[in-house]
C-alpha cells in the first residue's frame, strides 16, 4: 500500500470546505492513516515548496499558505500517491476538468484547494516533514475485499 501526503490549504478551512473535501478521499475507498490541524511557517514552506524558491511568487505562495491553519492527512491505499493527484486535478483550478478536487471547486492557479504528493519518492519525504512514526496509524480496513480483487492487495 502506497501513503500520500495531503495538505487542506487556509482557501479550504476559510471557505468551510473541509467536509466536502474529505468527501472525496473517503468515498473513493482511501484510508486515513494520519491527521492534523497546524500553522506552516516561513521555514517549513521553504522545504515544502523549495522547487519553487526562484520564483517571483514564492514570497506571496508562502504568505497565502500562512493565512490560517491547515489540515494536513495521510491516505493510504494501492496507488494511492497517482490516485489522489488525479482526483485532485492540475494545478491551475481554472483549467481543471470538472469531477476533480480543484476543478470543482478553484478557479485559481494559487488557491487551489489543496496540496498532493506528486511522486512516492516526494511522499515519502513530505510525510516525515509533518509526521512523526507515532502519528500514522496502522489499522485494517474491514472493507478490504469489496474494495480491491484479491489479487491487487499487497
Ligand atoms: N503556484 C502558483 N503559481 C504558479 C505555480 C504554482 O501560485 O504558477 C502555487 C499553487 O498554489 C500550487 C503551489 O504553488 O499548488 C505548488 O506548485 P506546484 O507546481 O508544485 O503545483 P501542484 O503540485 O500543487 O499542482
Ligand atoms: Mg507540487
Amino acid at each position: 500500500m502506497e501513503q500520500t501526503l495531503v495538505i487542506f490549504k487556509p482557501c479550504t478551512i476559510q471557505r468551510g470546505l473541509f467536509g466536502q473535501i474529505t468527501d472525496r478521499f473517503e468515498r473513493k475507498g482511501l484510508l486515513l492513516a494520519g491527521i492534523k490541524m497546524l500553522w506552516l511557517t516561513d521555514s517549513i514552506l521553504d522545504d515544502h515548496y523549495s522547487h519553487l524558491k526562484d520564483k517571483p511568487f514564492f514570497g506571496r505562495i508562502k504568505a497565502s499558505m500562512e493565512i490560517s491553519p491547515v489540515i494536513v492527512m495521510c491516505w493510504e491505499g494501492i496507488e494511492a500517491v497517482s490516485v489522489v493527484r488525479n482526483l485532485v486535478g492540475p494545478t491551475n483550478g481554472r483549467e481543471a476538468q470538472s469531477g476533480t478536487i480543484r476543478g470543482d471547486f478553484s478557479m485559481s492557479v494559487q488557491e487551489n484547494i489543496i496540496h498532493a504528493s506528486d511522486s512516492l519518492e516526494s511522499a515519502a519525504i513530505e510525510l516525515k516533514r509533518f509526521f512523526e512514526p507515532h502519528e500514522l496509524f496502522k489499522y485494517e480496513m474491514l472493507l478490504l475485499s469489496n474494495l480491491y480483487a484479491s489479487d491487487e492487495i499487497v
